[in-house]
């Protein structure tokens, strides 16, 4: 698509506070950052509320996570003086998944667990996608085979609006920097071992070398392990 090439061309050697302060400005009340809460997210967050606090953060509260979690969401809005938007499933979906598949049918097939991730997650962020132009993401190339092709600013087919990936060729040690010198709020499962945050019964910690996809959806195969909110 011509306007994402070019986008791309123009920011191409731009910072990634540039980066952000650009789309914020170009687009004003129709882009949001989409959060998992986890240590990518919360860089995000810092670096966009210090530039413009009206911008709209949402996290997805699939009902499924940690409290370490809703920890770090609390410390956020503490700190900030902000209230994140919180989009939650709708209950005669939840009820219906529970009825049709238990508590724990996602680990059963992956169309198991695919259908709790639409209804928990990818319904939700549909809403809070809605009448928008841009969406930030955390998302880091280096995290996940299934991103290595993925651009600064991408076409989201999926949702029909301008993907922004400000953190593309960050590394985890940038991200730790960032958060350490900055006082960032950060989600304690990280002092665990887990690389990145998502549902407790689907998300885990890594051991020391272990892939970071041995963190999320271990019982599936990779090329399986991207729930529909990223399709890299
Ligand atoms: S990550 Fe697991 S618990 Fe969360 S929505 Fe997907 S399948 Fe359900």
């Amino acid at each position: 698509m011509e306007i994402i090439n070019k986008l791309n061309e123009k920011l191409k050697d731009v910072s990634t506070l540039d980066v952000i302060e650009f789309f914020l400005k170009g687009y004003k009340n129709k882009i949001a950052l989409a959060s998992s809460l986890g240590a990518e997210d919360q860089v995000l967050t810092d670096m966009i509320l210090k530039t413009n606090k009206d911008t709209k953060i949402f996290t997805l509260d699939t009902g499924r996570l940690n409290p370490e979690t809703y920890n770090v969401m609390d410390a956020t809005n503490l700190k900030y003086s902000v209230k994140l938007d919180v989009y939650f499933p709708k209950l005669e979906n939840v009820e219906k998944l529970y009825k049709t598949q238990g508590v724990n049918g996602h680990f059963e097939s992956i169309d198991n667990r695919k259908n709790c991730c639409n209804i928990r997650k990818i319904e939700p962020l549909k809403r809070a996608l809605e009448g928008l132009d841009v969406w930030f993401t955390g998302l880091r190339s280096s995290q996940s085979v299934t991103r290595e092709d993925m651009k600064l600013v991408e076409w989201d087919e999926a949702f029909g609006l301008i993907k922004v990936n400000p953190l593309i060729n960050w590394n985890e040690e940038d991200v730790w920097t960032y958060i350490k010198e900055n006082s960032v709020p950060y989600n304690k499962l990280h002092d665990q071992g887990y690389p990145s945050i998502g549902c407790a019964p689907c998300t885990r910690a890594v051991k020391d070398g272990e892939d970071i996809r041995a963190g999320r959806w271990w019982w599936e195969n990779p090329e399986h392990k991207e729930c529909g909110l990223h399709k890299k």
